[in-house]
Order: structure tokens, then sequence, then C-alpha cells
């Protein structure tokens, strides 16, 4: 990939449906000579930096006028990339942002690779790395908290205390080195200070990471899927938590509204609830291909909330049903909250087979919305031990800035493990976990590591 090419790409969402505006983006050198070359505004407004500009943009040849459109110029380093940057801000739809961008390919630019904007933005020292995946993290975000916390990292929140990390790791690094070099000349060390900064640093390391399982739930959300015998209330039960305030039914452009699956959002975890209501054990073969479908949605279900009747209690197809969702999961261990619905109506308690005592169980009146906020509280702590609404970060790591924590902290543990050995065996790990930490920012990063992240932007980032 040429750094130094002019590149051009669509930077908004193209949908086949018009749009109000679309934008084409160009960066580096010739973006000026290729927006003049097209655009043609009235001669009172001066191309100067910063500025929009009103006029048509036309075919450099014909004359012809493909759309009508304002200007944005953004020059060197005043811009994302820090290169010459031009915006066309045309019309929506496919058609005038496809015919524009033509004509900038046409006059020289490049089609721009997928986040090559933004892996130019990270060349040139505008962002770091965490930066850059905060972005794609925001743009992704399907919960007003998984974009907060893409915001927070935008913002350096994460860049900010890595830095700080591993320059005390450097710091440390020179004053060993210094000893092994010149140690006659030093003051010894002093190792309680010392191990005292690396335990910090290693504190420092296994909070972060904490909020790694956080993020991954704010990023891939978590699928339920509800199971029942027919009438125990799963419809009414969706109906109802559907319907609080907390959990705000998103309808996603894009996404079909004709598939059962209902998106919610629980304390900013994106919750997607799985149609699994035809479980339920059948000679029937018509009937037997619904139960399969619906036994494979639970199988791709992060949790499944079973729902009995409280006022008939535990069946032998409350049993089936059980078994058939049990026997899916190989590992044996799959949460299951068991929901004791209708709770509202005259009931005894009902007697349970003996692996609930250790099951979680939520006792809900979906008639009557009653329950719920118990429903969602279970929900949290069996899949995160109820440290997501106590995680008190503002940033929450990804998997690859966590498996470079990882590496750092057990670099450094061998360090403060290896305080009865010579210098020399501590500068090795100490330089283990610099580099790691400096792989989460970007200061020390390969270019095969770049390509990587950046290919799962979308062209035009
Ligand atoms: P599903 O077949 O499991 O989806 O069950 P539905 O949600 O359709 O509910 C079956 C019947 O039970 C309906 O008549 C509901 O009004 C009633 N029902 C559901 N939840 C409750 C509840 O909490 N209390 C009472 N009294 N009735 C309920």
């Amino acid at each position: 990939m040429n750094h130094h090419d002019t590149i051009a790409a669509i930077a908004t969402a193209i949908a086949p449906e018009q749009g109000s505006v679309g934008i084409v983006r160009l960066s580096g050198s010739k973006s000026e000579v290729i927006a003049r070359s097209l655009f043609h505004n009235s001669n009172n407004q001066i191309w100067e930096t910063h500025r929009i500009l009103y006029g048509y943009i036309k075919h450099p040849v014909t004359k012809e006028v493909i759309d009508e459109s304002l200007m944005l110029i953004m020059k060197a380093p005043r811009s994302f990339t820090r290169e010459d940057v031009i915006e066309f801000h045309c019309h929506g739809g496919i058609m005038p942002v496809q015919r524009v961008l033509n004509l900038c390919l046409e006059q020289g630019a490049r089609l721009a690779e997928a986040g090559e904007f933004s892996l130019r933005a990270f060349l040139n020292g505008r962002i770091d790395l965490t930066q850059a995946e905060s972005i794609q993290e925001l743009v992704g975000a399907k919960s007003p908290q998984a974009a907060q916390t893409a915001i927070a990292s935008l913002q350096g929140k994460l860049a900010h205390p890595i830095r700080q990390m591993r320059a005390k790791c450097v710091d440390i690094l020179a004053e060993i080195e210094a000893r092994i070099d010149f140690d006659d000349d030093l003051v010894p060390l002093n190792l309680d200070n010392l191990l005292r900064d690396l335990q910090e640093v290693t504190d420092q390391a296994h909070t972060l990471m904490a909020t790694a399982d956080r993020g991954q739930l704010l990023r891939s959300g978590l699928k339920i899927a509800i199971a029942g015998r027919p009438n125990v209330g799963k419809s009414s039960l969706l109906n109802a938590w559907s319907q609080t305030d907390r959990a705000i039914v998103t309808d996603l452009p894009g996404t079909t509204r004709d598939v059962v699956d209902s998106q919610l959002i629980v304390s900013g975890i994106p919750v997607t609830v799985l149609d699994t209501a035809g479980i339920r054990a059948t000679e029937d073969i018509v009937e037997k291909i619904g139960v399969e479908r619906s036994l494979i949605s639970v199988k791709s279900a992060d949790l499944v909330l079973l729902v009995i009747d409280a006022q008939i209690g535990w069946t032998d197809q409350d049993q089936e049903i059980y078994e058939l969702i049990t026997d899916l999961k190989t590992d044996g261990d799959h949460p299951i909250i068991l929901v004791i619905n209708k709770m509202d109506l005259p009931t005894y308690p009902p007697i349970l087979p003996s692996v609930f005592e250790k099951k979680p169980i939520v006792y809900t009146a979906a008639a009557l919305a009653q329950g719920i906020d118990q429903l969602e509280l279970a929900i949290l702590n069996s899949v995160h031990q109820g440290s997501i609404s106590s995680a008190n970060l503002e940033v929450a790591i990804n998997q690859r800035q966590k498996a470079s924590l990882l590496t750092a902290v057990q670099a450094l543990e061998r360090v403060l493990g290896a305080i009865a050995l010579p210098l020399d065996f501590w500068t090795i790990d100490l330089r283990e976990a610099i580099h790691a930490l400096g792989q989460i920012t970007g200061e020390e990063i390969t270019e095969s590591v770049l390509d990587t992240i950046f290919s799962k932007f979308c062209i035009g980032k």
C-alpha cells in the first residue's frame, strides 16, 4: 500500500434508498488539484482552508453538471489524516456520490482501502492505535453505553494510562541498565521503590484487563433464548420486557423485522431475544422441524430463560424441555435462568428438580410487568458475576488490547519474581512488557498487525 497516493472514497453510508447527503472524501497532496479540476464555485468565494464553498461539480471535459454540492477544504496538517483533505458534500443516494467518486479517480486519486484514512491519521501521528480502534467501535456501537465507551477511548482515556505505564517501565529499565553498565559510579538501586513502581504498573494492568469482559459484552451483545411450554407466558414476558424504559427496543435501519428476534438493551448491553417459542417434545414430523429450528437457536444463545407457570408448577413437559435444552450444551454448564411466571395468581411453592438449587431463579408476573428488574439483574449476574454495573472505568478494552496487556502482566510478574536473580535477568522481561504495552497504543507495531486492525474498517473510514 502506497501511503503517498491521494486517496478517495465515499465517506458516508450508502443505502440503496436515498439519504439526504453523501460525502466523497479525498486525502493526499493532489486533493486540491483534483478538486480544482472538478469544482466550480462563484468567484467571490476564496479557496482557503477550513472553509465551506458552494458550487457545482462538473465533468472536466464535457462540463456536464454532475452534482450541486458543498466543498470543505482542510489543508495539512489541520485535518484528520494530517494531509490535504477535501470533502464534497453531495446529494445522498448512490448515483451522485458514485459519479463524483469516479471523477476523482479519473483525475488521479486512488480508491482508498478499508480504514486507510484512519491508518494515515495513525501513521501521521494524529491518533494512536486505541483511538483508531475506537472510531470503528463508535461506528459499530449498538447501544448508547457502547458508544460512550468508544468515545472515552477516542478521547485518549485508554491510551493515557497505557502510555504512563509504559513510561514507568522504560524509566525502570533505564535505571537497571545504567547499573549493569556503570555499576561502580552510581548509587545502588532503591529496590523498594522499584518494586513498588513495578507492582503499581502490574495492578493498573490488572484493573484495565478486568474491563475486557464488559467491552466484549458491549460490543458483541448477548443472545438470549426464552424457552418454555405453551401458555406459561413467554410472549407476555417479552412484551413486558420490551416495554420497560431501560430496555429500549431498537429498530435498527437495515434489520428486517420479519424475524421474530427482538432487540433490547439491558444495562448498555445489546440483547437479542431469540424466537424459540417452538420448543416442545413432539412426535409430529412437521412440528419437529419447528422444534429443531428453535433448538438451533437455543444452541446459539449465551443464556436461556426457561419459563414455567407458577400456578401449575414443574410438569413433565417442563422437564422434557429442560432436558432438550441441556442436552444441546456439551459443556453442561450453560447458563439457564428459571423464570417462574404468573406469581400474581395463588400459588404453591413449586417442587423443582434439585439442579435448580444451584441455578438462578426469578419470580415474575409478566402480565403485570412485575419482576423485570430482578430478571435483568439475574441476567447481568449470570453473564458477568455482577461486575458490569460496578465497573466504574469509562473505557472497556477489546480482545487485542487484552492480549497485549496479558503479555505485559505476565512479563511484569516474572520481573517481580526474579528479584533474587542478577539484574540482567530482569531486563529481558521488562523489555517484553514495554513492547507489549507499546503494541496497544501503536508505539511499537508491525505492518502486519496494522493490516489486520485496519482491514476490519469499512472503506471511507
Ligand atoms: P406463551 O404461550 O408462553 O407465549 O404465553 P402467553 O404470553 O401467550 O401467555 C399465555 C396466557 O397466560 C395469556 O392468557 C396471558 O395473559 C397469561 N399470562 C401471562 N403471564 C401472566 C402472568 O404473569 N399472570 C397471569 N395471571 N397471567 C399471565
